[in-house]
């Protein structure tokens, strides 16, 4: 069966949702695909699951730091009730989202589409038209070249565990596995995170992950580093994961094993028939975000090939480019803000700008403030041992170049760092701020 549309949109995640829904309202028809059901990646198998599981676990970590200081008695995280509660938050998502579009207009189609031409879309039965087309497929996990492949899971199954296994082996020390790591150990698993390097995130300060592998450990996490994971072998009920460390193989004993090596872009769709250029790093676009060999056809998200972070605030950025791109040609160029990332652990750890090696090699005049502030009040109220600040300053500026943080609220923290930086506010300006007391921000002027 043959239809045209005005827009032809493939993946249904942040990314391709927000330019869908802008090209509906002003009056084109949009047609919105995906392979699976609606909503994508952040709102079913990414951010949002994973936040409600983090604010139970942090809860949990708060008690028993506190315990004895006015609250008393047993706490524990009852596994498959915490995923009952998730699923209040993911299960009515898709048919929400397929509702509200087929309501105001736009057509929904299931099923994996890809490229006929330059201008069509296979999807099942259906030949779709397109005058134009918004590629926001987003990534999927990194393939592994180790044996026993099929017997590794992903974080989709873990965010769908409705019990915990007893024993976890995460291949791979990136935030997934730190993330997951940290939910699974405080509600009793026996947790291994793999790491085949000396450094796990790496993205992030070395200082404070040493400090987050302290407390890692003390919460029971066994992570092994330079152990690079050869494969898994089945062993009954039980999985077996192999590595080699110096030379040697090691092998773990695991109910689970469980992917955290990284994603890649999502870019099985025919692209050559569809003339879109494309790279094992996602799809080639100019600065409009416009593919520079098919222009009728638009790209955000994780699949790109730029420089901005594969995370939600970014795609959802992207896709006001591509809409007022699409709207009137060549209109915006993308110039990427400056992002924070958190790794949502228990304590959490953020960055933004910067590292602190980027800026010694950047040939600036820096100034590094590192301060632990366990001994601060924020943190001893709440009895918190691991919380740390790095800031790094142009000392000829005055403003900051980097911020990394370690701590409960460093979430909230690395966001008045992230409005710092964007703007250019000087730490000299930072410190007139008034900021409620007792906060972590009315930290801040004693960060800087
Ligand atoms: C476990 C996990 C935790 C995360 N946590 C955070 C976080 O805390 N903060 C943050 O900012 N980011 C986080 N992210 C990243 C964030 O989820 C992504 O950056 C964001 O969802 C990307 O949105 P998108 O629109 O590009 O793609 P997606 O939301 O991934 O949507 C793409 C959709 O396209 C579909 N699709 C792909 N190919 C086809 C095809 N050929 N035909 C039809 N449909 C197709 C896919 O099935 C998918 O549903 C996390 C990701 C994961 C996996």
């Amino acid at each position: 069966m043959k239809k045209s549309y005005d827009l032809i949109v493939i993946g249904s995640g942040v990314g391709g949702s927000s330019v869908a829904t802008a090209c509906n309202q002003k009056g084109w028809s949009v047609a919105i695909i995906d392979d699976r059901p609606f909503g994508g990646t952040c709102a079913l198998r990414g951010c949002d699951p994973k936040k409600v599981l983090h604010g139970i676990v942090n809860i949990y970590d708060e008690y028993q730091r506190i315990q004895g200081k006015g609250l008393t008695g047993d706490l524990q995280i009852n596994w498959n009730e915490l995923m009952q509660f998730k699923k209040k938050f993911t299960e009515p998502v898709p048919e929400n989202r397929e509702d509200s579009w087929n309501e105001v207009g736009i057509d929904t189609y299931r099923g994996k589409a890809i490229f006929l031409d330059e201008n069509q879309i296979q999807i099942g039965e259906y030949q779709l038209r397109g005058t134009k087309i918004v590629l926001a497929t987003g990534s999927m996990p990194t393939p592994l070249p180790i044996y026993g492949i099929e017997h590794l899971s992903y974080s989709d199954d873990f965010l769908e565990l409705e019990n915990l296994p007893k024993t976890i082996v995460f291949v791979g020390g990136g935030y997934i596995s730190f993330e997951f790591a940290h939910m699974a150990a405080r509600a009793g698993a026996t947790v291994h995170i793999l790491h085949r390097g000396d450094r796990p995130l790496k993205k992030f300060d070395p200082d404070l992950v040493d400090t987050l592998l302290e407390k890692s450990k003390e919460i029971g996490i066994q992570v092994h580093l330079n152990h690079a994971v050869k494969g898994i072998k089945k062993d009954g009920e039980n999985f077996i994961v192999e590595a080699e460390y110096e030379n040697k193989t090691i092998s773990f004993v695991a109910d689970k094993v469980v992917h955290g090596a990284g994603r890649i872009p999502m870019i099985d769709m025919d692209l050559e028939k569809g003339n879109v250029q494309y790279s094992k790093k996602g799809i080639k676009v100019n600065d409009h975000l416009q593919s520079p060999s098919n222009p009728r056809v638009y790209a955000v998200g994780d699949v790109l090939d730029t420089e901005g972070f594969p995370l939600t605030p970014v795609a959802g950025f992207e896709s006001g480019i591509v809409v007022a791109n699409l709207q009137e040609e060549r209109s915006r160029v993308i110039h990427y803000p400056v992002t924070p990332s958190v790794v949502f652990t228990v304590p959490k750890l953020a960055m933004i700008g910067m590292s602190e090696k980027e800026a010694q090699n950047s040939a600036k005049n820096i100034e590094v403030n590192h301060q632990k502030l366990s001994t601060w009040f924020t943190y001893r109220r709440t009895n918190e041992k691991y919380a740390e600040v790095k800031v790094i300053r142009d000392k000829d500026t005055d403003q900051i170049l980097g911020a990394h943080v370690l701590g409960e609220g460093a979430d909230d923290l690395i966001n008045h760092f992230t409005t710092a930086i964007q703007l250019g506010i000087t730490t000299e300006e930072l410190k007139q701020v008034v900021y409620a007391y007792p906060t972590a921000a009315s930290n801040i002027e004693f960060m800087l």
